[in-house]
């Protein structure tokens, strides 16, 4: 796997050693099956946009996707409906908010306003093609297999669980229904934002994610095109803007790549042209993200001058 004497190596090593001990934050709770997870797990990777992969941890260490998926899933409505569809059905303004607020879906907004906050993210899967829920499904477990580069499945327990206990992602779709912003078949649209949420992932898989979208859509490691290239600077748009929950705006500050963070504790970053980066480690800040991720990917960006307005 990892080039053990490449420098970068030699760097995610040492970040791995200087953040093992850090254990500040908290498993996410409200979806019982999350807290359930071994809180010591950790691992980085880098995806190159030339296919050559550094990881260090457990970067086989199976989770589920949870937001980051939005990042995808918005890929594929793009791809599916162009711009100006999509747009009438979700804004991409940051909202400071928390991701699963209902504050801003009142009488005046109605549009939720982007696609990495969970009320956008519903809005954005209810537009995904198909005949029925299985169709639907597939068509977006092959949208991911392209990025991924493998078979991949959903966790039916985290899936389960979700379903069960979300009842304010269910608060919101029914309010965007009443608003007119997704159709009627609000059950199928919400069982398969849980789905997708619930997707499988390692370290590695999320990284090679993120390089397909550094690498214009195209995934390097198999040459497979998951996205149209299109429709990249879209998405890495609303990641920029919108992808770190209510701490977007200083992570555009201080880390400045595009990025998005899941409450399992993944986080992938992506520079154009260049790399994937994922890291997984579960413990939360209060915002929602994994806080080995963070200072893991605030030392990157540093130490390789990664923060889009680093000049030359
Ligand atoms: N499935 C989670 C939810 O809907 C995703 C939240 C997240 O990762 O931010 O609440």
């Amino acid at each position: 796997m990892g080039d053990l004497e490449h420098p970068f190596q030699s760097f995610l090593n040492a970040l791995y050693l200087k953040y093992k001990p850090l254990t500040d934050g908290a498993l996410a709770s409200y979806i019982p099956e999350l807290a359930k997870v071994d809180p010591d797990c950790f691992s980085i990777c880098v995806v190159t946009v030339d296919g050559r992969i550094f990881e260090v941890g457990d970067a086989d260490q199976l989770f589920t996707i949870q937001s980051i998926s939005k990042v995808f899933v918005y890929g594929m409505a793009l791809a599916e409906h162009g711009r100006d569809k999509v747009l009438a059905k979700v804004g991409v303004e940051p909202t400071g908010d928390p991701f699963n607020s209902l504050i801003r879906l009142d009488e005046s907004s109605k549009r939720p306003d982007n696609p990495m906050v969970n009320a956008g993210a519903i809005a954005t899967t209810s537009l995904i093609k198909g005949t029925g829920a299985t169709e639907r499904l597939n068509r977006m477990l092959d949208m991911f297999r392209h990025y991924i580069g493998r078979d991949v499945y959903i966790d039916m327990s985290v899936f389960m669980s979700e379903r069960s206990t979300g009842h304010r992602n269910r608060a919101m779709a029914h309010l965007m229904r009443h608003f007119g912003m997704i159709d009627e078949k609000i059950d199928e649209a919400l069982d398969l934002y849980f789905q997708q949420c619930s997707l499988m992932v390692n370290c590695r898989d999320l990284a090679v994610m993120a390089a397909t979208l550094a690498n214009k859509g195209v995934n390097p490691m198999t040459g497979d095109r998951a996205i149209p290239s299109h429709y990249i600077r879209d998405v890495l748009s609303v990641m920029y803007t919108c992808g770190m929950y209510n701490f977007a705006g200083e992570w555009a500050y201080k880390v400045g790549i595009p990025a998005k963070s899941g409450v399992s504790g993944g986080i992938i970053a992506v520079v154009p042209n260049q790399v994937g980066i994922a890291v997984f480690s579960p413990p939360l800040d209060a915002h929602g993200s994994s806080v080995r991720g963070l200072k893991v990917c605030e030392d990157l960006a540093r130490e390789f001058e990664l923060h889009m307005f680093d000049l030359p």
